[in-house]
């Protein structure tokens, strides 16, 4: 069963977007994973079609309705669906490789994209959102963010990564950043490649990398470090 996710969103024509590209754009054309985009304001029920409306207590901005979205929410994902029910938000619980490889060995996905000042706290409840964020700043509304999880999980599906091996190696999979990159000219505007990594020692070359790995973590993110005590 290859990966599923249903996006509900009131801008369907931003999907599959980048995801449309390179390699997500192959694998959803191979059928390794697929996607559809879901337009919200097509489960309105009044003759102006509205999903939001002023928020209750007062302030700025509007607020999406409760029932428009359960409509929607409960037409991608009736009740048995297996897969998790994510709301993107900049309120929920920071996205971390971790997550996005669980979300990528499970059945798929069904994410609600916000607008506005957000969503009414009841639908979260009511249909179990797991709300989602993508960083500790503001976006318009959830469609980037989904896009984002959704490439992040995506690329981690089998095949979709000609070359399986650099996923393990990668900035945050062993709790550290990745070490430096360079490739040909060996001279760049008076800049040489670091001699280790063209001596040919391979045990050399790893060590080399594990240092700079740690050294950069170290400087640029300590909360890592931190959080995995394994790594000195
Ligand atoms: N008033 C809200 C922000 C609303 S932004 C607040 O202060 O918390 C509008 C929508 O964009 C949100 O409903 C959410 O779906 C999306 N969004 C904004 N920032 C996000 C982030 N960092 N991560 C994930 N989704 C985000």
């Amino acid at each position: 069963m290859s990966f599923s996710a249903s996006v509900l969103t009131l801008y369907p024509e931003m999907f599959p977007g980048a995801l449309g590209l390179s390699l997500a754009g192959r694998a959803l054309e191979a059928g390794t994973w697929s996607l559809e985009a879901i337009q919200i304001r097509d489960f309105a029920t009044d003759r102006h079609r509205t999903v939001d409306d002023t928020p209750a207590g007062g302030g700025a901005g509007m607020v999406m309705r409760a029932d428009v979205l359960a409509s929607a929410i409960d037409h991608a994902s009736p009740a048995g669906d297996p897969r998790p029910r994510l709301l993107m938000s900049p309120r929920g619980k920071p996205l971390t490789q971790a997550r996005v490889r669980e979300l990528a060995a499970g059945p798929g996905a069904v994410i609600v994209c916000g607008r506005f000042e957000g969503v009414d706290q009841r639908v979260i409840e009511a249909r179990g959102l797991e709300e989602v964020s993508v960083g500790d700043f503001i976006l318009s509304g959830g469609e980037p963010a989904a896009l984002v999880l959704l490439d992040a999980v995506v690329r981690l599906l089998p095949g979709v990564m000609g070359n399986a091996v650099s996923g393990d190696e990668e900035s945050f999979e062993n709790g550290l950043l990745e070490h430096p990159h360079y490739t040909r000219p060996q001279e760049f505007e008076g800049r040489q490649i670091p001699e280790v990594l063209t001596s040919g020692n391979h045990k050399k070359i790893a060590a080399w990398r594990r240092a700079e790995s740690e050294r950069l973590t170290k400087e640029r993110r300590p909360d890592l470090l931190a959080a995995h005590p394994l790594v000195k």
